[in-house]
């Protein structure tokens, strides 16, 4: 047998942060009729959050949360738990979008992520938050091509940054396939562990006096007079306002739905290195999340106790029909590919076995970050499509959330950033053609050196090109 197929035999189905003695016990569903001032709907980063900064405006406020598995369960206890302070993919996308609110955004996004981690240290939640910066890496001269230019633009902008050629970026992390590399160290960035933050989260809200009810998906929703009725399986929620926390999700509102598209995500962990195993890399001298400078591109980092994770690249899937069901979530085929592409980073760690495999739901939206909205008179409001780049920039959706809702609403709330429609999502089967097709020119694209087909200059054109 392969060894990347052997690495993956007795790999268990499950995400690794879940997989944890400090996971809190499940609450028990809603079973009753009930009443408050703002439901949150759904437990990951956005909801928890959003329910913390609400009781942080308004200490008295009734909250209730309701989460359909329980908190964590989506993509904010999935995801790779790479910390980056912006609030969107792409400055120049940024520029497409909200002309003349780069900056502003930039600046929003850093005051966003010192907030976050005063959060941590005020309310005591062990995120295992390690500021470690980010390095960015090329495996061949198109990427090294561009990524020296990004070295060039944020160095001359005064950002942070040190390059890495082929011998240097080797020592950083030893792999025989990095040409060149890039470290970002803002002294943000980081890792964390995202179920760690989701536990804490819900603690302190808990005990702020939030209430929350799991295994309770929300059906679907009316309005009655000036409330909101909220309908779950065993009781209903009447409701001043409604967050949707809900992201990449199928939720009742078609606004919703039609505003993302559920994109599938893949990942991998290694069981704990040996000291061995770590010297032949050296990566654990100093943490930093790594990601390849593709198209599709590979993220991944190391745990607390000396683990890999390793997700992305071209394993990122669509399926037809915005697909969340569990039938799409464990592929074989998939879990091997990512293996494969382990083992051919660092084939040095050949013997190591995969502890565990998951997948996870990556809402995307075609501006490439989050889409909040309002309806219903202003009293449903929602913060979904991080696009991929949410664990920080949660936080801010949410507080765009609650300020929509009239949670002491500031200036951020005339930004296009937040005003802008975005354009939706065209129905299939145009959505899964354009996407696949996208998806397809860009893993092309990444063995061609970064030469984009016709197919993705269109798109860059129409500013609908996704650039990390
Ligand atoms: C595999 C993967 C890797 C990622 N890696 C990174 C990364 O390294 N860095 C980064 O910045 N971002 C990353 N992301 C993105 C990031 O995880 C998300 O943007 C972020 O977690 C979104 O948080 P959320 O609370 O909005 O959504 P979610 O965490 O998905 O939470 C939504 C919750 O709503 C609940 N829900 C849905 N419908 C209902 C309903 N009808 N009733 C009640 N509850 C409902 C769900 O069960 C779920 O728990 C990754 C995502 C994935 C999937």
């Amino acid at each position: 047998m392969a060894a990347h197929l052997q690495a993956l035999k007795d790999s268990k189905y499950h995400p690794l942060w879940l997989d944890s003695k400090l996971k809190p016990p499940t609450l028990p569903a809603l079973e009753k009729d009930v009443k408050c001032e703002l439901l949150i709907v759904g437990g990951g980063f956005t909801g928890l959050w959003a329910a913390l900064q609400a009781k942080e405006c308004k200490p008295d406020a009734d909250i209730i949360l309701i989460e359909a598995n329980h908190v964590a369960y989506g993509a904010s206890g999935r995801n790779g738990g790479m910390f980056d302070y912006l609030l969107a993919h792409s400055s120049n996308n940024s520029d497409y979008h909200f002309p003349g609110e780069k900056e502003r955004i930039k600046e929003l996004g850093i005051a966003n992520s010192k907030e976050y981690i005063e959060s941590l240290e005020k309310y005591d939640i062990d995120a295992r938050f390690e500021q470690v910066g980010t390095l960015v890496i090329a495996t061949d001269e198109g990427q090294k091509k561009s990524l020296r230019e990004d070295y060039e633009r944020l160095k001359a902008k005064g950002e942070q940054v040190t390059w890495y050629n082929q011998e240097e970026v080797r020592v950083q992390v030893n792999s025989e396939t990095y040409i060149a590399g890039l470290l970002k160290n803002n002294g943000i960035d980081g890792i964390i562990d995202p179920a760690c933050l989701c536990w804490g989260l819900k603690k302190t809200i808990l005990s702020l006096g939030v209430k929350i009810y799991e295994n309770t998906p929300m059906s679907d929703i009316a309005s009655m007079g000036k409330n909101m009725l909220t309908i779950c399986d065993d009781g209903t929620i009447e409701s001043d306002k409604i967050l949707m926390a809900t992201n990449g999700f199928p939720n009742p509102m078609r606004e919703i739905r039609n505003s993302i598209i559920p994109v599938w995500d893949y990942q991998l962990a290694t069981e704990p290195l040996t000291q061995k195993q770590l010297d032949s890399i050296g990566w654990h001298k100093h943490k930093a999340g790594v990601v390849n400078n593709a198209n599709m591109f590979h993220y991944y980092r190391m745990t607390k106790d000396n683990r890999i994770t390793w997700g992305g690249g071209g394993s990122v899937q669509y399926y037809y029909g915005s697909r969340t069901d569990e039938g799409v979530a464990d592929k074989p085929e998939i879990f091997e590919k990512l293996a494969k592409e382990f083992f051919e980073t660092f084939p040095q760690l050949e013997g190591v076995k995969f502890s565990h495999r998951w997948s996870g739901i990556i809402a995307s939206s075609t501006r490439f970050c989050m889409v909040p909205n309002v309806a219903y008179d202003g009293r449903v409001a929602w913060a979904v499509g991080y696009t991929g780049l949410g664990v920080a920039a949660s936080r801010f959706g949410a507080r765009v959330g609650i300020e929509l809702l009239g949670y002491k609403p500031t200036d951020i709330l005339d930004l296009l950033f937040v005003q802008k429609k975005t354009m939706n999502w065209p129905p299939e089967p145009l959505k899964y053609i354009g996407v696949e097709l996208t998806r397809r020119a860009m893993i092309s694209a990444d063995k061609n050196g970064g030469k984009r087909n016709l197919w993705l200059r269109l798109l860059d054109a129409l500013n609908l090109g996704f650039a990390a």
